[in-house]
């Protein structure tokens, strides 16, 4: 797997992809991190990629020649797909992760200021994506929290896969409570029924906190699971 991130702040790209479960992953070659800065790229001789709206308004907008040039510049494998961080884009979920997991390429445009200038979307096609319902000032976060949530689905990059499998939303439910030492703490002990080694029981216990708790939280989540 690859992932190529096109931004004007590559360090944030770097610095978050190289601690860690992330940088062990990219060193066990398990995926790939490059981040291209579009500046790079632009022909303007004071380096600038940004210009004034046309129609005024506030704010600067990203130039479509420093994004299409670094873009046309990315290798394509076979099996690639191109999105756009965007605010107006397609709420990133569970789902919408596991599709993601199965190119072998994700091309990621990070937008800043005011955002993109139109066509870039217009030549590029990509699929756009957001992490929710607000505005962050730039796409270095939502590209980290779509590399990160991605990765985690890839076989190596977790010491066990099964952690993702349990984790919430992975079954359409929030994940049960966890607990490690000590036994007791504070005068609030650790549920016995971890305690006794009964596999069945604690398999049972958790599917019952799970659902408990989705109910309690997420009665969406906990509505769409009780259709199945
Ligand atoms: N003017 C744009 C709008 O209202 O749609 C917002 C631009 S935002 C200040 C700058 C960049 O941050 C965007 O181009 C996008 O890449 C990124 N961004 C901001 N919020 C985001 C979100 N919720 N999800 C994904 N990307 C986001």
């Amino acid at each position: 797997m690859r992932f190529d991130v096109l931004t004007l702040f590559p360090e944030v790209i770097e610095h978050y992809c190289n601690v860690s479960i992330m940088k062990r992953a990219q060193d066990g070659g398990v995926f790939e991190v490059s981040a291209i800065n579009p500046r790079d790229f632009t022909l303007d001789k004071h380096k600038k990629v940004d210009d004034t709206p046309y129609g005024g308004g506030a704010g600067m907008v990203l130039a479509p020649q420093p994004y299409v040039d670094a873009y046309e510049s990315i290798d394509k494998l076979d099996n690639s797909i191109s999105v756009m961080l965007s605010p107006q884009g397609e709420p990133l979920c569970e789902k919408l992760v596991c599709d993601l997991a199965n190119y072998d390429q994700i091309i990621m445009l990070c937008g800043h200021y005011e955002g993109f200038d139109e066509r870039i979307r217009e030549i590029i096609k990509p699929k756009e994506i957001s992490i929710g319902d607000f505005v962050l000032t730039g796409g270095e976060l939502p590209a980290l929290c779509l590399i990160d949530a991605v990765s985690r689905k890839i076989e190596g990059t977790l010491g066990k896969i099964e952690s993702a499998h349990e984790d919430s939303f992975s079954d359409g439910l929030l994940e049960y409570p966890q607990y490690t030492k000590p036994r007791e703490y504070r005068g609030l002990c650790v549920p016995e029924v971890l305690l006794n080694g009964n596999h069945k029981e604690i398999a049972k216990f958790r599917l019952e906190q799970q659902i408990e708790r989705t109910k309690l939280r997420r009665p969406d989540l906990y509505e769409k699971y009780n259709k199945k």
